[in-house]
């Protein structure tokens, strides 16, 4: 049994409560106690305690790309950003892909992210043969979110097409694919069972690489795991298949039965108010990726007509442009705002909430946040820097939202254990450097 008592802690409202002790016992949440005087046994946290940060949607590999890919005139739009990301990818390895992902899930608990949701389709050598173990790239990344200590759901990325008319695949997704969707399934049966700290979701890519057939094979074949899948990122992307089937990617994906509250649409951003209807009514998650979606230039989802018609919101850090569950938070309200001419259109509790609470719902977790029988997954957030030095916990929700960033989060405590005190990472001290070591072994 351990406890610590929090100067502040928020509890999911608008404000944040004042003096709560939080005990825990085994990993788990066993008390929450606002307004309690500390005891002598107390650990005591200056500052806010929060949920940790869920990561709903991470290509860990991205993070190789940062600083190379978002300046200069005449960049060009994603799918020149594509052939880029493409030229990484086939520089993987096991060996230096754990060495990569183990820094960018160590960046991401530096960040106060305590569970990722990794959207992994580098599977196979880059001329398509499978490892020895095919699932070699997949227990790569297990491992790197162990080094880490954060909560990993890998999300098996079935690849099989290059497009909604018969395209092939080209040279350099080769290495993404299983041929066919039994493969797929197969293999990733191969992964087993999960563990405390991993599971397993299916993620078909997209409408593009996996046909209506085979999502709906994956619906039928899911045994209880969750499903993510990116859903109108762009434009041409529906066109294609308006033009292929005569419907959107969020109706093909209903008529294939893969819509629900076991599955997230990633991006969900260029939808008609049909898809929206769909994804309400099904309680499917949308999952925003703001920082890169705005990068690339992909447009801005409609955030409030989803949250209106019961789509929980989450959020993903996706290319890691930037890794600040903050500034995706932020985001989401403030595109809002320019678009809308409204201020105010989602309310900061509920930001806060798609960053962990929905976020871990929609990789699976029955509970999460400050709550008796969560994990005991939380992050303190130091209010001593010129940033926070005014927070007294009224409107906190608002204040943290609009004011605070990743560089706040002080201590991570994942299960119970501190996997960062004080910024440093218990067991990757020198964060950056690893970056810049396993970064440098791919360009
Ligand atoms: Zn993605």
């Amino acid at each position: 049994m351990k406890s610590i008592h929090a100067q502040f802690a928020w509890l999911g409202g608008e404000s944040c409560a004042l003096n709560v002790r939080i005990t825990t016992n085994n990993g788990l949440i066993s008390a929450i106690e606002p307004n309690s005087a500390a005891t002598a046994k107390d650990l005591r946290v200056v500052g806010v305690v929060m949920p940790g940060f869920v990561n709903t949607h991470s290509h860990a590999f991205h993070r190789a790309l940062r600083g190379r890919t978002h300046s200069g005139a005449g960049l060009g739009d994603f799918w020149s950003w594509r052939t880029l990301m493409y030229q990484v990818a086939n520089r993987l390895t096991p060996e230096n892909y754990l060495a990569l992902a183990s820094a960018v899930y160590s960046e991401m608990a530096l960040a106060g992210i305590t569970s990722v949701g990794e959207f992994h389709y580098v599977h196979h050598q880059p001329d398509g043969k499978h490892y020895q173990d095919p699932n070699e790239m997949s227990k790569a990344l297990i491992e790197a979110a162990r080094i880490a200590g954060v909560r990993l759901t890998l999300l098996d990325v079935a690849y099989l097409h290059g497009g909604l008319n018969g395209q092939k695949l080209g040279q350099e997704q080769q290495r993404f694919t299983d041929s066919t969707i039994e493969n797929w399934l197969s293999r990733v049966d191969m992964l087993g069972a999960s563990s405390a700290m991993h599971t397993v979701g299916l993620a078909p890519h997209s409408v593009r690489a996996v046909h209506e057939v085979e999502l709906a094979q994956i619906a039928k074949h899911r045994k209880n795991r969750v499903v993510h899948i990116h859903v109108s990122e762009q434009p041409a992307e529906n066109e294609a298949c308006r033009a292929a089937t005569g419907r959107t990617p969020t109706k093909l994906l209903s008529d294939a039965g893969l819509l629900g509250s076991f599955t997230s649409a990633i991006h969900a951003t260029h939808l008609d108010a049909s898809d929206i209807a769909l994804l309400g009514q099904s309680k499917t998650f949308s999952c925003f990726c703001p920082t890169t979606e705005r990068d690339l230039a992909d447009g801005i989802g409609p955030s409030a007509e989803l949250v209106a018609v019961g789509s929980p919101l989450c959020l993903g850090t996706d290319s890691h442009a930037v890794i600040d569950m903050f500034e995706e938070a932020r985001a989401v309200e403030m595109h809002q705002r320019l678009i809308s001419n409204k201020r105010g259109v989602h309310r900061s509790s509920e930001l806060l909430a798609a960053a962990t609470v929905h976020g871990a719902s929609s990789l699976g977790s029955k509970i999460h946040g400050l709550v008796v029988g969560a994990p005991a997954d939380f992050i303190a957030i130091a209010t001593d820097s010129v940033r926070l030095a005014t927070f007294d916990g009224e409107n906190g929700a608002a204040h943290l939202v609009h004011s605070a960033t990743s560089s706040d989060v002080r201590d991570v405590w994942v299960g119970g254990e501190q996997i960062v005190k004080d910024r440093i990472h218990r067991s990757v001290p020198n964060i950056a450097e690893s970056l810049r070591t396993s970064i440098a072994a791919v360009l």
